[in-house]
């Protein structure tokens, strides 16, 4: 394989150049389309990241990576979700689900063994957190881990976790016996004792949903990842950069939207003139812009902070609530401006919408996103 473009913070524009092409090349419309309907998921895509030192970019340097501002990564997702949501979802995943985790929690072996073959696009780590039980409630995990010999005995069940089958290991959170507090635990998908069905759904379908029984699976503590009952924290962190990465996507794919809603309203004709004249399709429109740079402003706040080392704590959960939220916005109206023409298949706006719907409770609900700011405004 090629070596790994190195990116550092002086070459930004170059980086950008890079994608751009990327995207020009691998992610045109027709493409995306046909992925869509294929149900295909974009794994594939794993190693060119790699070669385009994209998975490296947002990662410290004495890991392996290349030290580039998470906000320079929100920059990336977003241009990677203006031509493909589930391009950004994966290289999201790679790197915040995988790659963050084992840098913050792992152990020199796990970092050893793991880590590389992530950097290189030729491992994946899916999330296992939500039970059919616990979903918001993530606290009310009920899959057990037991103590057996040196190692542990995990059973229980996980459902909606996305990439699984693909994944070459699960991260996961147990209850664990005899203990208070909940154990992370990075399990080898290969493992005796997992089994896996296939969930059906309306959209990101080129993101396979998975449900997963663990039935007695048998690791050793080496799987382990992170102290004893303090497997929320490792859990938490996943999700604290998952998130500030899925609202810059969420704004790649709303923006896309919102240019199709334009240029709808510019080149389509009622009553004798473009629909864009309409005063209420003209408001419309600048009402979306509006939402779109609102929630730019708070994701590019939100990047600043963690850049900074500052806490995020009240603004993560603004950034997740309003990208989100602006995206089911826009690709609500931007549905409603191309009418017919939008709820063809031909038509990307139909995926947008699709697509948009899962993000408002995906990794966490808007509802429990109100609840965190609200607790830090002492309530
Ligand atoms: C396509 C897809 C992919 C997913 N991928 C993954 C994955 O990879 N890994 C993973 O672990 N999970 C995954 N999930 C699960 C996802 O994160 C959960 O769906 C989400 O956390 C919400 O949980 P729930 O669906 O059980 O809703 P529930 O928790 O049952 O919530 C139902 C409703 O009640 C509201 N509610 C709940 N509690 C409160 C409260 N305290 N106050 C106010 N309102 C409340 C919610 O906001 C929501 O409106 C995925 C789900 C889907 C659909």
């Amino acid at each position: 394989m090629k070596q790994a473009l190195e990116w550092g913070e002086g070459d930004v524009a170059q980086v950008h150049e890079t994608v751009n092409r990327f995207c020009e090349r691998r992610l045109t419309a027709v493409e995306v389309r046909r992925r869509d309907e294929a149900h295909e998921p974009p794994y594939d895509l794993l190693p060119e990241f790699a070669e385009l030192g994209l998975i490296r970019a947002p990662l410290p340097v004495e890991h392996g990576g290349f030290g580039l501002p998470w906000g320079q990564f929100c920059l990336i997702q977003r241009r990677l979700a203006y031509n493909a949501y589930f391009a950004a979802s994966i290289l999201n995943r790679v790197v915040t689900f995988g790659a963050i985790p084992i840098i913050r929690f792992g152990t020199k072996r796990q970092r050893e063994n793991i880590l590389p073959r992530l950097l290189d696009g030729k491992a994946l780590v899916c999330l296992a957190l939500t039970e059919p039980g616990a979903g918001s409630d993530a606290k009310g995990v009920r899959t057990l881990a037991r103590r057996k010999g040196d190692g542990w005995c995990l059973s229980g069940r996980k459902t909606w976790i996305s990439d699984a089958a693909d994944s070459n290991y699960l991260l996961t959170l147990c209850r664990t016996e005899g203990e208070t507090g909940l154990t992370a635990f990075l399990v080898d998908r290969e493992i005796a004792g997992i089994a896996m069905t296939s969930l059906g759904k309306v959209g990101n379908h080129c993101m396979p949903s998975w449900d997963i029984g663990l039935d007695d699976v048998l690791i050793s503590d080496e799987c382990r990842l992170g102290p004893i009952g303090e497997g929320f924290s490792v859990i938490d962190s996943a999700l604290s950069f998952s998130r500030a990465s899925m609202a810059a996507s969420a704004l790649g794919t709303a923006r896309a939207a919102f240019d199709l809603a334009v240029s709808h309203a510019r080149e389509r004709e009622q009553f004798g003139r473009p629909i864009g004249h309409f005063q209420v399709i003209r408001h419309r429109l600048a009402d979306m812009k509006f939402e779109i740079v609102k929630a730019e402003l708070l994701v590019e706040e939100l990047a600043r902070r963690i850049d900074k080392g500052e806490s995020v704590a009240e603004i993560a959960p603004m950034a997740k609530l309003a990208s989100t939220e602006t995206l089911r916005f826009v690709t609500e109206h931007g549905m409603q401006i191309l009418a017919s023409a939008g709820y063809a298949l031909e038509s990307p706006m139909q995926r947008y919408w699709r697509d948009a719907r899962l993000y408002t409770f995906g990794e966490g609900t808007s509802e429990i996103q109100r609840e965190i700011i609200a607790k830090t405004i002492g309530l």
